[in-house]
Parts: structure tokens; sequence; C-alpha cells
């Protein structure tokens, strides 16, 4: 008897009607299959539909794994500090164990020790490769993978794995976007060890690789990833904030880190769906689609049961995200059909930010084995919620703990205020940076769109702590003391309550209780750039802070007074941010615009040219972040990719429309031209109606399709902004009307002729 796996030649010819397998086993024994090919019939839809929904109907649901302990999953792929402390001599581990807590730089000397118990233990887990892992400015993860393996002058092998090795490496990165910062003769880029980010292994099914997390910079030492402005914003971060605590009286002073939890939405389709699906497959959303009778008016999928398959299918996830050390904390089923989300508890931004580029590979390679395929995009159904990935954000240290806490003391509340003020002030005025770094063509979908979060920014306080800062700016504090009237200070403060941000989910950028919440964040986004963002708004807050409340206490001003002051002022000159009501509403859009003076950047063209900004070029540089090259480079590179991915939807509308909807049309046309003509025949008179209009979408369709190639050909721009409002103003709209009719044609052409899985069968057949 002939396995599967016991194949290890196959081919095959067909000779008239028989299709005949020649097989070869290991011993060299052939087998021969003749099969007759069945009877062809007319391609239809219906028949892959069908086909992919008894596949689906008649799946076995992959069993759940054995429940394994978590003490004993936990971490298990992690070259963890505790498994450091095992395998290094003591003065490495504590050398090793400083950088990474304090961030002090690696002394490069004990890197060799720290590669050989990193690769036995590697080995000792089935490696036999490790890999540099980067982030380029993709959004993606990338990898370059080498052997341990090192053949000696007598031809025998031995693995070997140098200090150098692990440090430093050397990927071609010629062919990753870099915005014209290394033209391919100079193509060298180099990737440097991030010791604050734990080495782990990746095990998929044809082996398992050492992952190093590393920043990659080009030769002069430019920036050509997302990680590196990540760690220089975090130090920026720490070193404004040092600042601000020491004025506020405190000594003993840890270093200050960001952090990160990001909830992440994703939509899962069965591949058997998704495979038909051209637009799916290389766009990662539907181009094409009538909204099913049933969307989500019921909103019976919020928090509903999760369907058992997805139930199986997350537990496998959380598995493999437990043993990379990965603190998986929620899950359940989000608001649209076939739509979920999972979120880790948070961590220190850096570590967060390699932890969710880990996430969105296992979503993504998991659900392949559970016959699903992830959508990250923002917008994978149109009419259906979008998804996002909220990133919830602090800022903290050992020693003061959470900066963004209100706390249950005064003292702690004048620390709360400077830092939430600090916020405050940093978001509005650089709101369009905010807009700017969640801007894609994908979350374009979302922010602006009719759906929420609005691409304004703004901040949600909630209204409790709002009429704290409506006080601040009358300058004068009610307390809860029986003083009545009192001033802001660090002594005088009123208690302010514990949570101080109810819900509101029209907002951006809201208070949470002890931390914000940036939820205009795509879903298929790196979170680096928001943390960017968000860690450089404050440091240069801070520092302005630290400015000023160093110069009036020189002046011999009392701390009290000068928090007051300074709190004031930016309540004065920058409260127009800070809006609780209804993000949703027309009302806001225009009062935002015309009274508050905000920027309402509806798409990534408006959008993605805030980068050139001279305040936003001087924010980066000021703060060491950028340089002016590298911020340069970020807006050349997100603009080509904006470019690009609208070009690739633009040309899939068109071989769709021609190639797929196009035949069912004309062919269903036929059958009911046929009816019609067989029953005039015979003396019946029959409705033409149905064929009428059938006929006039097929011609508008087919229309609108030349309309998009001849606007797609046009290449003659003077800008990339002029090109990316090119696309957003004419390409974008057609992509939209060829889509109208469509979607038209898919409600009148019969349901057995319709080439593409429907919206019903994706989003309900699980
Ligand atoms: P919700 O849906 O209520 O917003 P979730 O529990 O889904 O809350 O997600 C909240 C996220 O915020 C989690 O990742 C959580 O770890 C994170 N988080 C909680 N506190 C902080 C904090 N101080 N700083 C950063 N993230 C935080
Ligand atoms: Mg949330």
């Amino acid at each position: 008897m002939l396995h599967k796996q016991n194949i290890v030649e196959a081919t095959t010819i067909t000779i008239d009607r028989y299709h005949i397998y020649l097989f070869l086993d290991p011993d060299r024994n052939y087998y021969l299959l003749v099969s007759e090919i069945g009877e062809k019939k007319a391609v239809s839809g219906n028949e892959s539909r069908m086909q992919a929904i008894y596949q689906i109907t008649n799946r076995e649901l992959m069993p759940p794994k054995a429940s394994k302990r978590l003490e004993d999953l936990w971490a298990s792929d992690v070259f963890t500090l505790a498994k450091m402390q095992e395998s290094l001599p003591k003065d490495v581990f504590k050398s090793v164990k400083k950088t990474i807590q304090t961030g002090e730089p690696l002394n490069i000397s004990i890197a060799d020790s720290v590669a050989v118990a990193m690769k036995d233990w590697a080995i000792s887990k089935g490696a036999l490769y490790y890999a540099h892992v980067f982030y380029p400015l993709t959004n993606g993860t990338a990898e370059k993978h080498d052997g341990f393996v090192s053949v000696q002058s007598d031809g025998t092998v031995i693995s070997e794995f140098a200090g150098k090795l692990l440090v430093q490496g050397e990927p071609d990165g010629s062919s990753f976007p870099n915005g014209g910062i290394r033209s391919t003769f100079e193509a060298r880029g180099y990737t440097a060890w991030d010791v604050t980010s734990p080495a782990f292994i990746m095990e998929t099914d044809n082996g398992s690789t050492l992952c190093i997390p590393t920043a990659f910079v080009s030769w002069t030492g430019e920036a050509l990833d997302k990680k590196t402005p990540l760690l220089r914003s975090n130090a920026a971060m720490n070193k404004a904030a040092t600042r601000v605590l020491k004025i506020l009286g405190n000594t003993n002073i840890a270093p200050v880190n960001s952090s990160c939890g990001a909830e992440q939405e994703y939509f899962l389709v069965d591949t058997n769906f998704a495979n038909s699906r051209p637009d799916l497959l290389l766009a990662g959303r539907t181009l094409f689609g009538k909204p099913p009778a049933k969307g989500q008016q019921f909103d019976d999928h919020y928090f509903g049961a999760i369907p058992e398959r997805v139930q199986v299918y997350m537990q496998d996830v959380e598995e493999r995200l437990y043993r990379l050390g990965i603190p998986a904390k929620t899950r359940h089923n989000e608001v649209a059909p076939g739509q979920f989300e999972i979120a880790p508890y948070h961590e220190a931004a850096n570590v967060a930010t390699d932890h969710q580029q880990l996430i969105m590979t296992i979503l993504k390679t998991t659900a392949k084995k559970h016959g699903f395929m992830c959508l990250l995009h923002e917008k994978p159904f149109a009419g259906i919620n979008g998804s996002g990935k909220h990133v919830n954000w602090s800022v903290g240290n050992a020693t003061q703990g959470n900066l963004l806490e209100p706390g249950d003391n005064p003292h702690s509340n004048a620390q709360f205020l400077v830092f939430c003020g600090a916020v405050i002030r940093g978001v509005h005025k650089f709101g369009p940076l905010l807009r700017a770094v969640i801007a894609t063509a994908s979350n374009d979908h979302r922010l602006g769109a009719n759906e929420a979060p609005p691409a304004i920014m703004s901040v949600y306080l909630g209204s409790q702590l709002q009429d704290v800062f409506d006080q601040i700016k009358q300058g004068a504090l009610k307390g809860s003391t029986d003083k009545g009237m009192m001033n802001i200070g660090v002594d005088t403060l009123p208690i302010l309550p514990k949570d101080a941000g109810d819900r509101n989910r029209t907002s951006p950028f809201a208070f949470t209780g002890n931390r914000f919440e940036f939820r205009a964040v795509g879903s298929a986004q790196s979170v680096a750039g928001p943390l960017v963002a968000m860690n450089t708004i404050l440091a240069d807050s801070l520092t302005w802070m630290a400015d000023k409340l160093e110069g009036e206490i020189a002046k011999g001003t009392d701390l009290n007074k000068a928090i007051e002051a300074v709190l004031k002022e930016v309540i004065d000159n920058h409260g127009a941010v800070v809006f609780n009501g209804n993000g949703y509403s027309e009302e806001w859009h225009k009062m935002a615009v015309e009274e508050r003076g905000l920027r309402n950047l509806r798409t990534t063209p408006d959008a993605l040219p805030v980068l050139n900004e001279p305040e936003i070029i001087s924010l980066f540089q000021g703060m060491g972040i950028l340089s002016p090259v590298e911020l340069a480079s970020r807006y050349e590179t997100y603009s080509e990719q904006y470019i690009l991915s609208i070009e690739v939807e633009a040309k899939l509308v068109i071989s769709i429309a021609k190639t797929m909807i196009y035949p069912a049309a004309t062919r269903y046309l036929t059958d009911l031209a046929t009816t019609v003509a067989g029953l005039k025949e015979i003396g019946v008179d029959f409705d033409i109606e149905s064929a009428q209009t059938v006929a006039t979408l097929t011609k508008s369709m087919m229309d609108s399709v030349s309309k998009l190639a001849l606007a797609l050909s046009s290449h003659d721009f003077d800008s990339t902004e002029a090109h990316m409002q090119y696309l957003v103003k004419t390409v974008r709209p057609l992509m939209d009307e060829v889509r109208k009719y469509a979607d038209g044609l898919e409600g009148e052409v019969a349901d057995d002729m319709w080439p593409l899985p429907t919206y019903q069968e994706m989003l309900f057949i699980k």
C-alpha cells in the first residue's frame, strides 16, 4: 500500500479522457493510478463555491491541543534572563542584565560568552540556524538566516556562533524600502543586536531558528527600520521625564520607559473561500461584494460565544505566544461577524512592539493550519466594521511607578497632572503628526471615512478630569477639603477619582484611567510609528515644561505656583484639543475645524506630507529621533507604499471585473436571451426587464473599467504628493464606480453563475 508520505517522485500524463499518475516509493517501486476525466461542465462559480462550502462543512475539526500547564509553556522558547543566569559566568550575566534593565551600552567583550550560551541553548531546542530579525519600513518583519555550521580544514563540521555574529549582521538591505537613503552601490545595511528584546526560537513545520531582534541601520548610521527610532524616542522621553521628576522633588529616579498594550482586531475567512478571491489573496480586502441581508445590525456577534473552530485556533495561537513569552490576555468576538480580537498584557514599548509583530505573524501562520485566512486589513469588507489596533500607552519607572496614574494622594496628582498636561499639549501641537503615523491606504477606509475614529486628532479626558482642567483654567481649583477654593499644588490638590476616564469609543485618543489609548491605529500596522510619535511629542512637551518650571523656580517662584502656571498655560493654549463628545458627529467635524482650528486630514495623501513640515522636521531633529534625511526617507517610503497599494488594487479591480464578473454576467444574459426568445417563439409574452438591467449594469461596469484603465495609465506627476492626490481623487472613485455596478450585478445574476464567494458565505460559514 502506498502512502502519501512515501511518495518520492510523482508524474502525470493525460491521454484522451484519462489522467495517468505515476508514483515512486523509496524502494523504487512504481504505482500506476488511472482516473477518468469527468465530463467538463460549463465553468460556473457555483461549482467552486459549492465545493468550498462542502469542504468547510465536512471539515474535521482540529482537535484542541492537550492543555499544558502555563508554567511549562511560559517563555519556553525564549532565551530569558533566568536562562542566561544559569548559563553565563556571573560577571557576564550582571553586565547583560544591567544593559537590559537600565539601557546602559553593552560591553562588547562579553558578547562572545553570550553567543556561546545562546547557541548551545538554541541547539538544545533543535535549531541549526540563527536569524537577525529586523523591522523594515514595510510594517512587516524581515529575517536573514545563517547556519551555525562551520566546516573545518579536515572536512568535519562544528557549530559556531561568535560574539561578533550575534552583535552585528549584514543583510543585503538594498531591496528593502529606504526612501532614497541608500542607492544600490552603497547597499550595505547592518543589523545590530537589541539586547533589551530577548532572543527566541521560532518553530515552524520546517524546523527551528534562533531569532535575534535587531536594529537595522545603514553603513552611515541612518535608521532604516522602525526599531531604531523607537529606542531613540524612548531615550529622549526618559531624559525629559527624568528632568521633570527631579524638579518635582524626586531624588531617586529609575529610568523611565514607555509601555504598550495593543489590542489587535482581525477577521477569519475559510481558505476555501479566500483562495477563490484574488482580491483577498493579493490586496487583503474584498474589492467587490454585495453586503449580506444580515450584517452586524443585530449586534449578536460582539462578545457572543466564540465558534468552536475559532476557539481551537485561538488556543493554538495562544500556546505559541506563551512559549514566546508573549502575555496573551484577552480574546473575544468583535462587532462584525467573523471578526475577533486578541490583546496581550502591556509590556515595555520596545518588547511590546517586537511581540506585536510576532502576534501578527503567528495569527497568520496558525490560521493556515486551521484552514483559515487571517485578515489583518483595516477594512476587509465594505459596509461592515473595520479592524483597528488600539494602542494603550503609558510611561513610568520602577521608582515613581506609572506617571499617568492619577493615584490617590495629592502628591502624585501633581505629577499626574503635569504628565497628562504634557500629553494634551503634545497632541494639540502635533495632532497632524499623529494622523500621519497612522496613514496607510488601508487605514483610510476607517479614518475620516464614515467610520470611527475620525481623522481629527482630539483627546478624550472624561468628565471628571475635564472638570479638574477647567478649574485649572479658571485659576481656582476647588478641592474636596474644607478649605474651599484653593490653589493647585502638590500639597493642596484634591484626590482624583480612581477611574477618571469613562469610555468613549468615538475618540481617537482617549484617557482610560491610567493610560492613553490611541484608537486610530490600523490593525495591519506596526505599533512602532505611533509609539515613536507619542514618545517624541511627550519628550518635547516635558522638555518645554522643565524649561518653564526651572525658569520660574530660578526667579524664586514657589514650585506649586510654577506648576499651576505651567498647567494653566497648557490648558489655555492647547485645551482646544480636548473633546469629550461624539467624535462621529457632523457638528464635531465642523466645530473642530472652524472653531478650534484642528486639522481634518481625511486621507493618506493629505496626512503624509505633514512629515515634510518644518515643525515636524525640527521636532524629530531637536529630540534626536530622526534626522531630516531619515524623516524624508520615511515620507518617500510610506508614499510609495500608498501608491503601490492603490495601483495593485486598481489593477485587481480591472482584472476581476473583466475576467470573472463580465463573463458571468454575459453568460447569464445569454441564458436570459435564449429564454426570452424561446418563449416568444411559443407565443408567451415574457418580461425582459431583468435582461435589460443586467445588460445596462454590465455595459456601465465595462465603461468604468475602461475609464479606470485609462486613468491608471497616467504616469506624469510633478511630485509624489501630486501622484497620491491623483490616486485618491481620480483612481479610487473609479474603482468605487466599477464596484457599484459589479455589486449591482451580484444582485441580478443567477447565484449559480456568480464566480466570487459572497459576503454571506465568507462571513457566516465557518
Ligand atoms: P479594553 O478593551 O477595556 O480597552 P483590554 O483589556 O482589551 O481593555 O486591553 C487593554 C490593554 O491595555 C491591555 O493590553 C492592557 O495590558 C493595556 N494596559 C493596561 N494598563 C496599561 C498601562 N498602564 N499602560 C499601557 N497599557 C496598559
Ligand atoms: Mg481598549
